[in-house]
């Protein structure tokens, strides 16, 4: 029997498979997306109801033509798809002058995120621990703490994001296959083929957006390099959830001394769930997804509430609502990985995670689009080169 040929297959539906789906199939190409669950689901590193959007990214300058891009996106999605996908509430990065921690890599990440800013002509100030009591009283700075506050930020609905993408995608003619894992691929002179657990399929261009799973689709000698990480998001209740909404609380990255000490608290949509999520970020254990525990334990919790939460706002109790657990794929310098596969110019490779990735992923699928389609994207992707995974030991 003759496999089914398209233009361009992605495997891996998540934020930057969906993205890629909807902007190659808008571009009128034959489309076939796969995926091994059913996105939005709660597996991958897609899920929790909100993502930290913001404009100055201090991870380094090279992300900006991707968030800009990805907002306009974003809002072009919410007028054809009337659906919110986006809060403005405004955000604030706190962090104590001299902090060893790193946040993605970068260590003082208030001057990083004002240097960008100044530089790009983004609306943001520095201000003290005194101010930012006075604007946000139930949070708890120390004297030494400061901020980078940013008032066009805001968090996007990252099921909604992906939801909408599929949606549009398929209006636009791609097929969608969910609950079917992609078990290898072969990309040849004239066409790639792919294999699932139920057939095979053809396809000039593949694009692979796999997620915590990259490692198990890229040679060997990357694998090393994709390493994933278990994080933990919280839901606790508020005293008062209006205290909590978009329009009067921003998000909060909160960076302490050390790397175990990074909190962050989200704003909670109406609509969203009714608790205020918190999470914080772990590296030193690596796991892989298809063995990771998904169970939360008391400790975890206990240590969430009281020594990261308890003494940095007021206005939450000590009752856990809800938690999921997210993966981080993370690469040695925290940056990400889009780039042409080190074997065939016929497959792309997107793994932009590091716990960074959402906020550009609409620019990201437009781009994996492009270099499956055009044969090269159209920003400049050479920082996530994939060759600089090729020496990381195990
Ligand atoms: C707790 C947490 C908080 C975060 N916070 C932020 C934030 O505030 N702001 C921000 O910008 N970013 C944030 N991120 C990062 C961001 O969410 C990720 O960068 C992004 O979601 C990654 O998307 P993805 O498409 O690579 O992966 P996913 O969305 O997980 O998609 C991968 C998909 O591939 C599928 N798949 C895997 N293997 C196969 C296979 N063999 N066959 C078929 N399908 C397959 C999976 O089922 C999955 O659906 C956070 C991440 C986490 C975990």
């Amino acid at each position: 029997m003759t496999a089914e040929h398209y233009d361009v297959i992605v495997v891996g539906l998540g934020a930057m498979g969906a993205a890629a789906l909807y902007q190659a199939s808008k571009r009128g190409a034959t489309v076939l997306g796969i995926d091994r669950f059913e996105p939005p689901h709660t597996l991958g590193s897609s899920h929790g109801d909100t993502r930290i959007t913001r404009s100055a990214i201090g991870e380094g300058e090279f992300y900006l033509p991707f968030v800009r891009r990805s907002d306009e996106i974003w809002r072009e999605l919410e007028a054809i798809s009337g659906r919110a996908l986006f809060h403005r509430s405004g955000g604030l990065i706190i962090a104590p002058p001299s902090s060893s921690a790193t946040f993605h890599g970068e260590g003082d990440f208030v001057t990083a995120s004002a240097r960008v800013a100044g530089r790009h002509g983004i609306k943001h100030e520095v201000i003290d621990a005194e101010e930012i009591r006075l604007r946000h009283p139930l949070l708890k700075p120390r004297e030494i703490d400061r901020a980078y506050y940013e008032p066009g930020a805001g968090v996007l609905r990252p099921e909604r994001c992906i939801v909408t993408q599929l949606d549009l995608a398929r209006g636009a003619g791609a097929s969608i296959r969910k609950g079917e894992k992609v078990t290898g691929y072969d990309a040849g002179a004239h066409s790639v083929t792919v294999t699932s657990e139920r057939g095979s399929y053809r396809a000039d261009k593949l694009i692979l957006s796999a997620g915590a799973w990259m490692a198990d689709l890229v040679p060997e000698a990357y694998r090393p390099g994709l390493r994933v990480c278990r994080q933990v998001i919280y839901w606790f209740e508020a005293e008062d959830m209006r205290a909590f909404r978009p329009e009067v609380f921003p998000w909060v990255i909160w960076i302490g001394d050390a790397l175990a000490d990074f909190w962050s608290v989200f704003p909670a949509p109406r609509d969203g769930v009714d608790g205020v999520k918190l999470v914080t970020e772990q590296y030193h254990t690596s796991t892989h997804p298809d063995s990771v525990s998904r169970d939360v334990t008391a400790e975890e919790a206990d240590d969430m509430y009281y020594r990261l939460t308890q003494p940095r706002i007021d206005g939450l109790r000590n009752s856990l609502i809800r938690a999921e657990t997210c993966l981080y794929t993370v690469t040695p310098d925290e940056h990400f990985v889009i780039d042409f596969h080190p074997d065939s110019e016929r497959v792309a490779v997107a793994s932009p995670c590091s716990g960074h990735g959402f906020k550009h992923s609409a620019a990201i699928g437009e781009t994996l689009a492009q270099m499956a389609l055009d044969g090269k994207a159209a920003f400049d992707i050479s920082a996530f080169n994939i060759a600089r995974l090729a020496d990381v030991q195990e």
